[in-house]
């Protein structure tokens, strides 16, 4: 076997002999180049995350980094935990190099014997009383390939500059480790801005029902926003300060609920953390989000319909009418929005 060689693997052969070759096997990727990461930290959710290339950013921060970008080690973007890369393997990636590995050392096996036993039959003298013909069955089994699914949001890191995909919401950035609350808040009000673009384009054509419901959809996507940073940045923070006994109850459904809906009763919560995020707020912006949240409970909950407790409030509109959703209103709500989220995000 002195001219055996595995041409497949020996592609990925970045040391060792011969006999035992190191092999560095590229990992599956999803159709936008990333790979799968894992969480090593079990009480972690939803613990898979994509990473992107390492880029090179034109201005770099760093004051604002944990690590060097692109250099050893790794951070949960949901959790935070920082560990050696490898800790972050996916074990289906594990699985399927394995598998890949397994196929390409029988399909060069095969090959050798294939034409190993081409040159013996083409040795053999022709027209003898015996003959013999060896005979190896060529193997065409296809190349084992691992699809990777990307995740619905993607996005670059501010700072470093990393492409990463998660899901939905996340706080850091897994390869520099920087703060990336913000990053996320960023793509949800750019999300809520075309909505707007498109109630206009639709008020255009005379259907201003449409236009109006479109409108509503992107006020209460505000408030939803809204809520969900704060449960995010709050459950990490209790994990962060407390223990496990204690910070599990706190961070249960019935502990939460949807108490970051109302200002006053997330305060509450955010004093079990000596926190005060609203203090960014001048009192005109606190009215402001008062109304507003009050607005997005007519809108889900009664057709738009001013109540009572609406009219009560410092609103134009009498009950029983619908209320005004403006535009301009909606993008003045997520600016004030905005400035709670970039301070949870220095708070962290
Ligand atoms: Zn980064």
């Amino acid at each position: 076997m002195s001219e055996f060689h595995f041409k497949r693997l020996e592609k990925y052969k970045v040391g060792g002999t011969r006999d035992k070759m190191e092999l560095k096997v590229p990992l599956p990727h999803s159709p936008s180049g990333k790979v799968y990461r894992w969480c090593p930290n079990v009480d972690c959710t939803p613990r898979l995350f994509l990473l992107g290339d390492a880029q090179i950013p034109e201005k770099l921060d760093i004051s604002q980094l944990k690590r060097t970008p692109g250099t050893q080690g790794t951070t949960c973007p949901y959790c935070g935990m920082d560990a050696d890369d490898d800790e972050f393997n996916y074990l289906g990636d594990i699985k399927a190099i394995q598998k890949y590995i397994e196929w390409a050392a029988s399909r060069d096996v095969n090959d050798y014997f294939v034409k190993m036993a081409k040159d013996f039959n083409r040795s053999q003298p022709r027209g003898g009383l015996i003959s013999i013909k060896m005979d190896i069955k060529p193997d065409y089994s296809q190349e084992p390939r691992a699809w990777r699914e990307d995740l619905i949001r993607n996005l670059a890191c501010n700072i470093c500059g990393r492409k990463y995909g998660v899901y939905a919401i996340a706080l850091f950035c897994p390869d520099c480790g920087g703060k990336n609350l913000h990053v996320h808040f960023e793509r949800e009000i750019e999300l809520i801005l075309q909505q707007i673009d498109l109630a206009e384009q639709v008020a255009e054509t005379n259907n201003s029902e449409l236009s109006y419901r479109i409108l509503g959809n992107a006020h209460e996507d505000v408030v939803t926003v809204f809520e969900t940073y704060q449960k995010v940045f709050y459950r990490y923070m209790i994990k962060k300060i407390f223990p496990k006994d204690q910070s599990e109850k706190m961070i249960d459904k019935g502990a939460i609920g949807n108490r970051f809906q109302n200002l006053d009763k997330a305060k509450d919560l955010y004093k079990k953390l000596s926190l005060d995020p609203f203090s960014v707020l001048t009192l005109e912006e606190l009215d402001l989000m008062k109304l507003n949240i009050e607005k997005r409970h007519v809108i889900g909950h009664n057709l738009s319909l001013a109540d009572e407790a609406y009219a009560d409030t410092m609103s134009r509109e009498k009950p029983g009418t619908t209320v005004e959703i403006l535009a301009e209103e909606i993008s003045e709500f997520a600016e004030t929005v905005k400035k709670i989220i970039m301070e949870l995000e220095q708070l962290m």
